[in-house]
């Protein structure tokens, strides 16, 4: 027998982390044991507590871990794994394990500044205040990392074999296809990760990768993310509106701030910048990638072209590497960062975090908020409770570095550069399905996403769908338990 425990993002956006166990009993304590993604649960006190908990199987019984993506919802508690004993191989795609490389240290080192802050402001009850992993922890786990291409067939045991399928959601992204057995006959699982605009269009312009999933799919259990279940993005071109907003801006002499991730949204913006300038669109003045991370993304997304919409491809014919493109500067130490806030002539200025938890950005915040020359772009998510959603959502002051500075610039959003698909997107791609699973789990969502996607794909597509519940088990195969949840599910 064989069955899926839903280790994290269940309920929720974080925390990744699904269990496959073939040809073992339901105690846990036999079969081949594999993880699909191995994520930091992240946000409220409540979830991040779920990181300092015990699986409820011991790590070193874990065979493999599968890995869709590189973000840290998906990815960020593989060192806390690895120092718990899992000794097994770290499957990834070779973009996504570059981009590890710079993401899992990075969060090792944020993780010890945050014991640091705790003792240092005797705010934790625990004393001392210890990180999850350190940064020194985070790079030693990148030895179990082993990389498998797009499409690769991998069969780690007779009745367990695995492949990579296109997300289209961040360079290197990908589905996880299983293939197993139940009965002698066999079943094939399909984990989505995190899943990508589902087509190049001029509502999600920008696309650095190949947009849209694979199509054309078949799973017996399909267990789907649902992080935009419940949402449309809007369905206009936003580059005529960032074109006006960095006008006016430049115009009227001050700064355009965005707040980005360094990652990928970063290179994305930097891009679309570069097409507007060329087209005259926009003024050149400086734009300042200002994160040091920033830098080792661009070299990490040039290094694999081959993942490459047709867009970048033709910029990067045309430009060039980013890194040499003139006025466009990556800063890199402390001395260029604190050089840009002594600037007062009009520029670009992209810095991390994108929700201004940490980082950077901070600085450049306090520094142009008070002026109403300037203006403050999120072009992400702003989750509740973050500085960027108190900017965003018309405070008249936040808290920087226990100050509280004045919001006198101009604050705008665009909505349309998520990597994630929207509802409509979702469905068009599960309408491309050869067969009806017999069982979907809706994972990676908030409770009310989840649901109305369910509700969605049940009326458009008719097919069995539940919302996945933490720490439960379902069946794979012939007898997908369907009574024990469909209490808790129809919330
Ligand atoms: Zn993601």
């Amino acid at each position: 027998m064989a069955y899926i425990q839903f280790l994290g993002a269940a309920g929720v956006v974080t925390g990744s982390k699904h269990l496959v166990n073939v040809s073992g009993d339901q105690t846990g304590t036999t079969g081949f044991q594999v993880l699909i993604d191995c994520g930091l649960f992240q946000g409220q006190k409540e979830w991040r507590e779920r990181n300092w908990q015990r699986l409820p199987i011991p790590p070193a019984d874990i065979e493999a871990v599968i890995l869709t993506h590189a973000h840290l919802d998906h990815s960020g508690w593989i060192p806390r794994l690895v120092k718990s004993g899992f000794k097994g191989p770290i499957y990834a795609t070779p973009a996504t394990i570059d981009l590890c490389s710079i993401l899992l240290p990075d969060s090792g080192h944020l993780q010890e500044e945050d014991a640091a802050y705790y003792n240092k402001t005797r705010t934790s009850k625990h004393t001392p205040a210890l990180p999850l992993y350190t940064m020194e922890e985070a790079q030693h786990c990148l030895e179990y990392f082993q990389p498998v291409d797009f499409g690769e067939p991998m069969q780690l045991r007779p009745e367990f074999g695995f492949r990579f399928v296109r997300a289209a959601h961040i360079l290197g992204s990908c589905m996880v296809e299983i293939t197993t057995e139940q009965d002698g006959k066999p079943v094939r699982l399909l984990f989505t990760g995190d899943i990508g605009r589902v087509r190049d269009s001029e509502v999600a312009p920008g696309r650095v990768v190949h947009s849209g999933p694979t199509e054309g799919e078949t799973a017996d259990v399909l267990v789907m993310e649902s992080t935009y279940g419940n949402r449309l993005h809007p369905k206009t071109d936003p580059r005529p509106e960032l074109a006006r907003l960095i006008r006016e801006t430049v115009q009227r002499g001050g700064t355009v701030v965005v707040p980005a991730f360094a990652v990928e949204r970063t290179q994305k913006l930097l891009f679309m910048l570069r097409d507007l300038m060329d087209q005259n669109l926009i003024p050149r003045v400086p734009v300042h990638a200002d994160s040091p991370m920033a830098i080792q993304a661009v070299k990490i997304f040039l290094k694999h072209s081959e993942e490459f919409s047709e867009d970048t491809k033709k910029l990067i014919d045309r430009c060039g590497s980013p890194l040499e493109w003139p006025g466009f500067f990556f800063d890199t130490t402390m001395q260029d960062s604190k050089k840009i806030n002594d600037a007062r002539s009009p520029m670009i200025i992209v810095s991390s975090s994108g929700m201004v938890t940490g980082g950077r950005i901070q600085h450049h915040l306090m520094q142009r908020l008070p002026d109403p020359k300037n203006l403050v772009l999120f072009i992400g998510f702003q989750a509740p409770g973050t500085r960027g959603y108190t900017i965003k959502s018309g405070a008249p002051s936040v808290k920087i570095f226990g100050e509280e500075i004045p919001i006198r610039a101009q604050v705008a959003a665009l909505e349309q550069f998520s990597d994630h698909a929207d509802t409509p997107e979702l469905l068009s791609w599960l309408h491309t399905f050869k067969n009806a699973p017999q069982a979907t789990y809706l994972v990676h969502g908030e409770p009310a996403a989840s649901s109305q996607l369910r509700d969605a794909m049940t009326k458009d597509l008719g097919w069995n769908v539940q919302v996945a519940q933490y720490l439960q088990k379902v069946q794979v195969g012939n007898a997908v338990d369907r009574t024990k949840y469909q209490g808790e599910n129809s919330a």
